[in-house]
């Protein structure tokens, strides 16, 4: 009997790991990108234990970890005068969490995926080629897909729209698309040797400030330190603009005036920026339809507070490959994973939001922020995030 087929659109974080998911359970996978080259622009990625475990399953992990950071705190930092607010300490993350918590460079793992998927003959995965159209009928679904002036036609057991935030796929579900959310993100990667000696401690080190905050942690054995400046911002993202752009040093340079001496050191060490706007949507409840169903960014678009859409794509591909492994109809068995991953992945959407207000608190409001955080401790701190982190929760299961 021939393989099941599935065609997945988009090779991002959240393609790469479904495809690797369903191979493994037997699936022969088309991976079709719309890019013609395969690059990967912004620096550093947080990988909690949820996605981590599930990246272990998917024989990514021994390639990945020569490459990886662990990571030894989560430090949280008062932006006026760099007073330690919180620090959440991440040594225990694996016994805690049943996996590592780590820091990699995107390119890292975006070459450990390749790698995996290289060794796995049953997927093809074809660059500059567009998923343009699909029609779900009852034993298969018809795709076209568009690779320069060539239209062709691809016939699957089922679609997965892994075509990020934009999603074509979703687009053609009748979802809401995402809007843009007032933020953007400035990324920059410093080269270790220039950056205050603070800023070199194998930590996530967290600044929070008055509508701004700053995210930095070293990468590829301490060389360089990744860096996000997260702003609000009266800016029309388009055209070219769309995903990134070089960003204007002195913009962050007026907005981050008023902070402590060390994060300004660190803005200033940054040769340059590029600047990405976020984007954020309501949770939908439908994934799935018929033999279609979205992952990742396509499914859950959400702003980056928690450091989870990754992570939640990650958890996507690990639960598509266990329903469609279990011998169902396909239908039932998208179905399985829409039920099993929607009310999760909502909930980090929310969170993730609500995550984005308490940062940017100014004013009395980030007083009492500050004094709250204060008082948790560290044991406290940890306990607000086992339902996230904990890798039994990737299920979908948490309680
Ligand atoms: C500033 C910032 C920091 C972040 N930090 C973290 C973090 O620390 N940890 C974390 O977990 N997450 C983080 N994220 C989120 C994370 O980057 C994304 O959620 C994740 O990369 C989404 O992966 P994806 O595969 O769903 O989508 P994408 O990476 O967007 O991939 C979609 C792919 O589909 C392709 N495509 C589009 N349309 C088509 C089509 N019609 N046919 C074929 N291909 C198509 C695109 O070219 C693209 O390659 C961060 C995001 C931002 C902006």
């Amino acid at each position: 009997m021939n393989p099941p087929h599935a065609v997945i659109a988009g090779a991002g974080i959240g393609g790469l790991c479904t495809s690797l998911s369903l191979a493994l359970r037997g699936w022969r996978v088309s991976l079709y990108e719309k890019a013609k080259v395969l690059e990967e622009t912004g620096a550093g990625l947080q990988l909690s234990p949820n996605a981590s475990a599930i990246l272990g399953k998917l024989g990514v992990i021994e390639r990945l970890t020569p490459f990886a950071l662990r990571p030894k705190a989560i430090r949280i930092r008062r932006a006026r005068d760099g007073a330690t607010l919180a620090l959440m300490p991440l040594d225990e993350a694996e016994r805690r969490w049943g996996a590592p918590y780590l820091v990699v460079h995107r390119a890292d793992l975006q070459r450990a995926l390749l790698e995996a998927i290289a060794r796995e003959p049953s997927i093809r995965l074809q660059t500059g080629a567009a998923v343009a159209g699909f029609a779900t009928g009852e034993d298969s679904v018809a795709i076209a897909v568009e690779q320069g002036a060539v239209r062709r036609k691809a016939a699957a057991d089922c679609l997965i729209g892994a075509d990020g935030v934009r999603s074509f796929v979703r687009q053609r579900l009748g979802a809401d698309s995402a809007r843009f959310s007032g933020w953007t993100a400035w990324r920059a990667a410093v080269d270790a040797a220039h950056a205050p000696p603070a800023m070199r401690r194998e930590e996530i080190t967290l600044w929070l400030g008055p509508n701004a905050h700053l995210v930095h942690y070293p990468l590829r054995g301490g060389a360089i330190i990744n860096s996000v400046a997260i702003v609000d911002e009266d800016f029309r993202p388009g055209g070219a603009d769309f995903w990134s752009g070089a960003g204007a040093p002195e913009f962050l340079e007026a907005r981050f005036s008023s902070w402590d001496a060390t994060a300004r050191e660190l803005l200033r060490a940054a040769p340059d920026w590029r600047k990405w706007p976020l984007f954020d949507c309501h949770p939908i409840a439908r994934w799935v339809a018929g033999r279609v169903a979205l992952i990742g960014d396509a499914a859950h678009p959400m702003l980056p507070f928690l450091a989870q859409g990754a992570a939640q794509a990650i958890e996507d591909a690990g639960v598509l490959g266990e329903v469609l492994t279990r011998g169902q109809n396909i239908e039932t068995s998208l179905r399985a994973y829409q039920e099993a991953r929607c009310p999760r992945a909502a909930r980090v959407q929310k969170e993730s939001r609500r995550q984005a207000k308490i940062y940017h608190l100014a004013g009395p409001a980030a007083l009492l922020r500050d004094t709250t955080l204060r008082a948790l401790g560290p044991q406290k701190m940890l306990a607000r995030y086992d339902w996230l982190y904990d890798a039994r929760n990737a299920r979908g299961h948490e309680g």
